[in-house]
């Protein structure tokens, strides 16, 4: 009897022990809502061992959840299979081992994969496949034609590291329909030329890590890094308004704290995480000046704005860094402009509305006589 107690209770002792329960922790990514849709953070380019890449489909899962991502697809290279003894040469299993992990941390996953093909074509991302395997064909005008007939969204990576420019290649997939968008940043890189492309040809903005190393290899976390992510405006949080955005264009691409995109989606952004908090100011009876200007940043992005005009008369710092979830207290004096009400312009440095192309702003002050 006691034998077999001591049995049991060895049994559980192992049990216990050689469970694998941890805990992740999640940061939050505070970049606001725009009207009538969800900013969604999202990576459409992540490899993993079932091709070039260090990492396995479920972990790449994790580290995503934990840097607050919402949406993630596995885009491996149909050309790659360097672990191919030991891991299977199947294009589609990555999306398959990870698939019940993402549904058991929220996060939507979506099958892609990489068309990595030499000049002039360079490398196409086609997410939203229904069978990778049936791309890996030595044509690659075929596999991205088979991609679109499998509805895929198909989208131009890294640009730059084709030195030839948009060319005969590009134009014909666009025509076509077989190119829906553009990294603008990839990785480290911004591309400014591929944000003009986007802009003069209505296609979708795209920013992704591209990450084969473990993702603490590529970001620093502790210095306040983020991955390279693109800001998806969906209705919902699902695969299909996912892809509803991106047919649609609504997007922009969050690189090192810059984000790139179209004015319309980058100003309501702007206005949604910053809010100044005084636009009185009173003037004494010598005709002075004498305030603070207050100004709230709610969301994450580190803000940088630049006054480019204002009263002459007026001293108030050049360049400000707003930072986040902080409230900034701004001194300024000088003498009164003699109105009623004046305008500050600024520049928000770090949003980019055109290649290079800072978003500009005004705040409106009220003058009232002490
Ligand atoms: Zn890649």
């Amino acid at each position: 009897m006691k034998t077999r107690i001591l049995f049991i209770v060895i049994l559980v002792f192992i049990s216990l022990t050689s469970s694998n329960s941890q805990v992740l922790y999640r940061k939050t990514i505070a970049i606001p809502d725009i009207s009538g849709y969800l900013t969604l953070k999202a990576d459409f380019h992540i490899h993993t061992v079932f091709s070039n890449g260090l990492v396995w489909p479920t972990v790449r899962v994790q580290e995503a959840w934990m840097e607050g991502l919402d949406v993630i697809a596995f885009t491996d290279h149909l050309e790659y299979h360097t672990f191919d003894k030991d891991v299977v040469y199947d294009d589609n299993r990555a999306t398959e081992v990870a698939k019940s992990y993402a549904q058991m941390y929220g996060m939507v996953l979506i099958k892609g994969t990489e068309i990595t093909r030499s000049q002039p074509l360079g490398h196409f991302n086609a997410i939203f496949t229904t069978d990778n395997n049936k791309l890996r064909v030595k044509d690659s005008i075929l596999s991205i034609t088979t991609a679109g007939q499998q509805g895929a969204f198909i989208t131009w990576n890294h640009p730059h590291e084709n030195n030839k420019g948009w060319n005969e290649v590009q134009e014909m997939l666009f025509k076509q329909g077989l190119m829906n968008g553009i990294e603008v940043a990839n990785h480290n890189t911004y591309f400014p030329e591929a944000q003009q492309w986007c802009m003069d040809k209505n296609l979708t903005m795209m920013g992704t890590s591209d990450v084969h190393n473990p993702i603490t290899f590529d970001y620093n976390f502790q210095k306040g890094e983020h991955r390279t992510l693109t800001l998806v405006f969906a209705k919902e949080k699902t695969p299909e308004s996912i892809q509803e955005a991106l047919n649609n264009h609504r997007t922009a691409a969050y690189w090192k704290d810059k984000i790139i995109g179209k004015e319309e989606f980058l100003s309501e952004i702007f206005k949604n995480s910053v809010s100044f908090l005084n636009t009185t100011i009173t003037i004494n009876k010598k005709n002075k000046i004498k305030a603070v200007l207050y100004i709230k940043n709610s969301s994450d992005i580190p803000y940088k704005i630049k006054f480019t005009e204002k009263p002459a008369d007026i001293t108030i710092p050049t360049e400000i860094l707003l930072e986040p979830g902080k409230t900034s207290a701004i001194d300024f004096d000088g003498k009164s402009p003699g109105q009623k009400l004046y305008s500050l312009t600024f520049e928000v440095t770090n949003l980019l509305v055109g290649p290079n192309k800072p978003y500009v702003s005004t705040v409106n002050l009220t003058v009232v006589n002490q």
